[in-house]
């Protein structure tokens, strides 16, 4: 029986990642997903042999994907001034590492083409019953063999907002008061993104991260000391999980997984192992939409679905979230705020200095392995001038991403001088692992989330919940609380960003 389980999953998983991986491919293509290179603050590091991105205004063109981002290019003065180094005629991709993984599966056979390898076996699988005394308050892990998969929604599909839970949840989230903005969703699709946005790409007060990289102050982009790396993992647990949970172990790192419900059900196994390993779960949805084409009762089943089934699997609930794509607005913030999800997302310096290592498109061929590692040297000198810490995206989901990470950057970062801290994101903001959870957070330290709304305004003011009206008025919003709450903080972002653009610029 058990082999007929995992077989079943075997057969499913590679439709269900093709699907996952169409999306990232349609968006990370045709949104505005620059990708890394040296700010213009910053100057390759000879002593680490980095000799910078050599890139053609072509290579940027292509890079950045889509012609929004060509046209903040060509309004800058410069391209010279977003480089450290001058354009040369050829992109040539140069890295040199400090450190590698002696095992490390060799450069040339880590492609879209390459066969799959063993997988290593979970170092340890976790019994049910085990309580997590490294967690105060947490309760004992449940039995994934009565996780039964007929009790969620359909896997890698947007779950339907008419059951009871999410009708419960969408109740749950008008009770907070959160004030949720009424924007229309963004247009998805084949043309979707910053090109076909063009209304909501103008629109401030949206504060959309896609399109232009606005973030709110209950975002988390880095870790606030200087050296320490938040590391992350996204889209697990996966088949290849596994090969990076021991390599952690070996070298005694702890990291924070955003996992997909999905994948979830089908590695529940795995995802206890993680938990126990004293790694951060966070959420990133049940289907890995960009969040911000969804309506708020998607967003809300998304959301809600991931929670559910990471607190059966594990008797805790994450208090973290990451927008699949980095894509959030303030909609979808007040909504994972309501749902009691920081967003956490990661470090982004300028348009072309966002902290992604793009190794997710190895799988698929549209970028090289050689690439990504020179995305990360790229992040390596953006680290260098930074008086705070970091976070930077990475994925779990296939081998080639679990190849670069154990083969080369984990090592190339454990050798890097001066040292870096890396350890899970709630651990880099100085707080307990069991700040991490919504039922073992004391709020001594880490006021939960809808804390955290109100403290920044999102809120209206406390008040006893109205009950009772109709369910299509259940996330309609008082349009003064949201121009008072919204309103001060785009007037203090406004400046902000204005200030950012014009340093960016220069
Ligand atoms: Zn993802």
């Amino acid at each position: 029986m058990k082999y007929l389980i995992q077989a079943s999953l075997l057969t499913a998983l590679p439709a269900l990642v093709a699907a996952q991986q169409d999306l990232h491919i349609r968006v990370e293509n045709e949104d505005f997903r620059p990708r890394q290179i040296f700010s213009s603050v910053t100057t390759p590091s000879s002593t680490k042999g980095l000799t910078g991105v050599i890139s053609t205004p072509a290579a940027l063109t292509s890079a950045v994907g889509d012609g929004n981002a060509v046209s903040s290019l060509s309004r800058s003065s410069s391209h010279t001034t977003l480089t450290a180094e001058p354009l040369a005629t050829t992109p040539v991709p140069t890295f040199h590492l400090q450190s590698t993984n002696p095992t490390a599966v060799p450069l040339a056979s880590i492609n879209a083409a390459q066969p799959s390898l063993a997988t290593k076996p979970l170092d340890s699988t976790v019994v049910a019953g085990t309580v997590p005394t490294f967690l105060p308050g947490a309760p004992a892990i449940p039995n994934v063999a009565l996780l039964k998969p007929s009790n969620y929604p359909a896997l890698d599909k947007i779950p339907p907002i008419d059951s009871p839970e999410v009708q419960r949840w969408i109740q749950e989230v008008k009770d907070t008061g959160i004030a949720v903005p009424e924007f229309t969703p963004t247009n998805p699709g084949y043309l979707g993104g910053c090109l076909n946005n063009s209304a909501s790409v103008g629109e401030d007060s949206r504060c959309w991260w896609t399109c232009g990289g606005c973030t709110r102050p209950t975002d988390i982009s880095d870790c606030p000391t200087a050296l320490d790396w938040g590391l992350t993992y996204d889209d697990g647990p996966s088949f290849y999980t596994s090969n990076l949970l021991a390599y952690l172990d070996q070298e005694n790192l702890k990291s924070t997984f955003f996992v997909v419900g999905s994948r979830v059900i089908s590695f529940p196994a795995i995802l206890q192992t993680e938990y126990m390993s004293q790694h951060q779960i966070g959420v990133h949805t049940w289907s890995h939409p960009p969040l911000t084409t969804l309506t708020n009762e998607q967003i809300i089943a998304e959301l809600g679905w991931t929670k559910k089934v990471i607190k059966d699997v594990l008797g805790v609930t994450p208090n973290m979230m990451r927008p699949p794509f980095g894509d959030i607005d303030d909609r979808v913030r007040a909504i994972s705020l309501a749902m009691g999800l920081i967003p956490v997302m990661w470090t982004r310096i300028s348009p072309l200095a966002t902290f992604d290592t793009d190794d997710f498109n190895v799988h698929s061929g549209a970028t090289s392995v050689e690439q990504v590692l020179q995305n990360w040297g790229n992040i390596l000198s953006n680290v260098a001038s930074r008086s705070s810490g970091f976070i930077v995206l990475e994925h779990d989901l296939f081998e080639q991403t679990v190849e670069v990470a154990t083969g080369y950057i984990l090592p190339d970062a454990l050798a890097h001088k001066p040292r870096f801290t890396i350890q899970p994101v709630i651990s880099c903001l100085k707080k307990k692992m069991s700040d991490a959870y919504i039922e073992t957070n004391d709020n001594s330290t880490n006021p939960p989330a809808l804390s955290a709304a109100v403290n920044a305004g999102l809120t209206k003011e406390t008040k006893a919940p109205t009950p009772k009206k109709s369910s299509s008025d259940l996330l309609l919003l008082d349009q003064r609380a949201i121009l008072m709450s919204l309103g001060t903080l785009a007037m203090g972002f406004g400046v902000g960003g204005l200030a950012f653009l014009r340093f960016s610029l220069v």
